[in-house]
C-alpha cells in the first residue's frame, strides 16, 4: 500500500480519462492520493473530488505562483472550506524563486498569511520551496513547534533535509529521484531517516525515468518507491509501508 501525497488530479490534463488514473492507481496499491491546491478555484475542484471518491483527499491553498490572488476575501473562503473534512492540508503555499511568477514580496507575504491560517485551523502545511531555501527556512523556522508540514517534492541537500526536519516537517520524494544525474539528491534521500519521508508523484509533473516524458500519474509512484527503497538498501514493501504510517500520521486520513 502506498500514498501519493502529492498530486493534481483535479487538472484539466485527467479531464478525459480521471476514471481511469484513478483504477490504475488502486492497481498499483496506491490506496490514498493527496489532490493539491494551486488557487481557489483548483482548491474547490481539489474538495469536490475528494468527496466523489474513497481515499482521496484534499489540500487548499494559493501557489506561490498565485500570490497576488490572495487577498481577505480569498483567505475566507480558504478558511471555510478547510471545514470539509476531506481537506488535510493547507497547500501547497511557499517560494519559487525559479520563475518569479508573483512578486517576491508578495510571496512571502501570501505564504505567511497561509501559514498563520493553518496554526489557526491547527492543520499541516505543504511547503513549495524552488531555488528559495534561504527565506523558506526562515520564514518556517518563526512557526517551530507551532506547525508541521512537507516540503514537498524536496531537492535540497541532506543537510537541508535535516534542518527542515528539526522544523518539524517531513522530506517528499518525486519522480525527480529517480533520474541517474541526480547524485544529491540519491544521497539526500539515502540518508534521510526513514520516519521523516513521504512519497508523491506531483502528478501531472515530473514522471519517474522510466515513463520520462509522458504525463505523470499515481500508478507510476512503485518506481519512486522502489529507487528510494534500493538507495536505502531496504525492501520496497518496507518503504511502502513506513511512508504510509508517515502519511497517515500527518495527515490524519478519516
Ligand atoms: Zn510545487
Ligand atoms: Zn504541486
Amino acid at each position: 500500500m502506498l500514498a501519493d501525497t502529492h498530486a493534481h488530479l483535479q487538472w484539466t490534463s485527467f479531464d478525459r480519462d480521471r476514471e481511469k488514473v484513478l483504477v490504475r492507481a488502486r492497481e498499483a496499491y496506491v490506496d490514498y492520493i493527496v489532490n493539491i491546491g494551486f488557487d481557489l478555484n483548483d482548491s474547490i475542484k481539489g474538495v469536490k473530488l475528494a468527496e466523489q471518491h474513497e481515499g482521496l483527499y484534499a489540500t487548499v491553498g494559493i501557489h506561490p505562483h498565485n500570490a497576488v490572488q490572495l487577498d481577505q476575501n480569498v483567505l475566507n473562503k480558504l478558511r471555510e472550506l478547510s471545514e470539509n473534512p476531506e481537506v488535510v492540508a493547507i497547500g501547497e503555499i511557499g517560494l519559487d524563486y525559479y520563475r518569479d511568477l508573483s512578486p517576491r514580496e508578495a510571496q512571502k507575504k501570501a505564504f505567511e498569511a497561509q501559514l498563520l491560517l493553518a496554526k489557526e485551523l491547527d492543520l499541516p502545511v505543504v511547503i513549495h520551496d524552488r531555488e528559495a531555501h534561504g527565506d523558506v527556512l526562515e520564514i518556517i523556522s518563526r512557526f517551530r513547534g507551532k506547525i508541521e508540514g512537507i516540503m514537498h517534492c524536496f531537492s535540497g541537500s541532506k543537510e537541508m533535509a535535516e534542518q527542515c526536519i528539526r522544523s518539524g516537517f517531513l522530506v517528499s520524494f518525486a519522480g525527480n529521484v529517480t533520474y541517474p544525474n541526480a547524485h544529491k539528491l540519491h544521497e539526500t534521500a539515502k540518508w534521510t531517516d526513514l520516519k521523516k519521508i513521504l512519497l508523491e508523484t506531483d502528478s501531472p509533473w515530473l514522471a519517474p525515468q522510466d515513463m520520462r516524458g509522458k504525463r505523470n500519474e499515481p500508478s507510476f509512484l512503485p518506481l519512486t518507491a522502489k529507487k528510494i527503497a534500493s538507495l536505502k538498501g531496504i525492501r520496497p514493501d518496507e518503504l511502502a509501508a513506513a511512508t504510509t504510517k508517515n502519511a497517515e500520521a500527518i495527515f490524519k486520513f478519516k
